[in-house]
């Protein structure tokens, strides 16, 4: 996902798909590239890849941050990213074996919406954001060849990625936000910074502390919310999303309010 400034557009308009413009590719075991696009990477992860993968894997949310993921602040940022931690030899992702992808019904974002590359374009500093694709395969992809064309409506709908683009596009917003300092003396590591982990990343902590500790005699929800967020994993994300901006920055929610 790439961050677009306003001012910025100009210069990267060049690679901008417009709506409904577009674009060849075909990907399939018969090239000879089959799976090169899997190996030597850095496969960043947001909130919505990761409930897919532990559930696909089966595991809770801590084991998959233990096991899978390497965490990285990067420059002018005050939340990590996360990514896939690959294989020590040659960076390959864990989840390739030799017939594919393993985790194919539950890959990634990234992976999903390659050969392009979403980028999120924001009109102001909490402006409405606008989602934008680039289509620049690297070379050694041979699929963009191929005869077949695609719109970025239609290659989303036909690799499952209509929910993911959805969802990344509102964690967007959320992370746009840690481009200024949120946590005070405490820093990033301090008592607010994990829970803001948890609310985004850690779905199996998140559902026990909102149901689970004080949070319910501390914040009103509205039942319909309640309910959902109790059965939906999906749902909580949305809701962790919304309780960041109410929590960190005292943004007015929908969802819920202090009790007095
Ligand atoms: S065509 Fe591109 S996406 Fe498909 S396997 Fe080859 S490198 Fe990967
Ligand atoms: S998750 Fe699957 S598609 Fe994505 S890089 Fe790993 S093996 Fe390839």
């Amino acid at each position: 996902m790439k961050y677009i400034d306003k001012n910025e557009e100009d210069v990267v308009l060049a690679k901008r798909l417009r709506d409904g413009e577009a674009f060849p590719f075909s990907c399939h075991d018969g090239l000879s590239c089959f799976t090169e696009c899997c190996r030597n990477l850095n496969l960043f992860l947001y909130p919505y890849d990761v409930l897919r993968l532990k559930n696909r894997l089966e595991i809770s949310s801590e084991r998959f941050l233990q096991d899978y993921v390497d965490m990285v602040m990067r420059e002018g940022n005050y939340f990590p990213d996360l990514l896939l931690r690959m294989a020590d030899d040659d960076r390959t992702c864990p989840f390739l074996n030799k017939s594919g992808c393993i985790v194919y019904e539950d890959r990634p974002d990234t992976c999903r919406t390659f050969p392009l590359e979403q980028g999120i374009m924001f009109n102001g500093p909490k402006g409405k954001s606008t989602d934008i694709y680039f289509f620049k395969p690297p070379d050694f992809c041979l699929g963009q060849h191929e005869a077949r064309q695609w719109t970025t409506e239609s290659w989303s709908e036909d690799q499952g990625a209509v929910t993911y683009h959805k969802m990344t596009a509102r964690w967007s917003e959320v992370k746009a936000m840690f481009q200024s300092d949120p946590w005070g003396l405490e820093g990033p590591s301090g008592p607010k910074g994990k829970m803001s982990l948890m609310a985004t990343y850690n779905m199996d902590s998140f559902h026990d502390f909102v149901f689970q500790s004080t949070f319910l005699k501390r914040y009103k929800v509205k039942r319909e919310i309640l309910k959902r967020i109790s059965a939906d994993e999906e749902a909580l994300l949305r809701f962790g999303f919304e309780w960041l901006k109410f929590f960190l920055w005292g943004m007015k929610s929908q969802y819920l309010k202090l009790r007095r």
